[in-house]
């Protein structure tokens, strides 16, 4: 079972959700020392096992896509991947040190 790397994320205490996703660390490695530290964990994290939930993501985080939109059609899973630049903004207890506060909008 996959586990979210956001300290204090309440989705791996909860039974399994259907609704919340999984993502992995992105590629590019500004973004994703971002993300690290947003996971506000003292321990290193192993980036190619670690996921964040989805519950730490709006949904303009996510790459849109019109045609389902339009059609008001539920999108695919396999469409439902976030943006290039998308960082974890939700339900973020590091939001409240002072090294995140400026870094991401609350
Ligand atoms: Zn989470």
């Amino acid at each position: 079972m996959a586990i979210c790397a956001i300290r204090g994320c309440s989705s791996n205490q909860k039974k399994k959700d259907p609704d919340i996703k999984f993502h992995r660390f992105p590629e590019n490695e500004e973004l994703r020392s971002k993300w690290i530290q947003l996971c506000n964990h003292k321990d290193p994290i192993n980036v190619k096992n670690a996921r964040v939930c989805s519950l730490h993501f709006e949904p303009t985080a996510y790459k849109r896509h019109l045609k389902y939109e339009l059609l008001n059609l539920p999108l695919p899973k396999r469409l439902n991947v976030l943006n290039d630049d998308a960082v974890p903004t939700q339900r973020i207890a590091a939001l409240k040190s002072k090294f995140i506060t400026g870094m991401v909008q609350v």
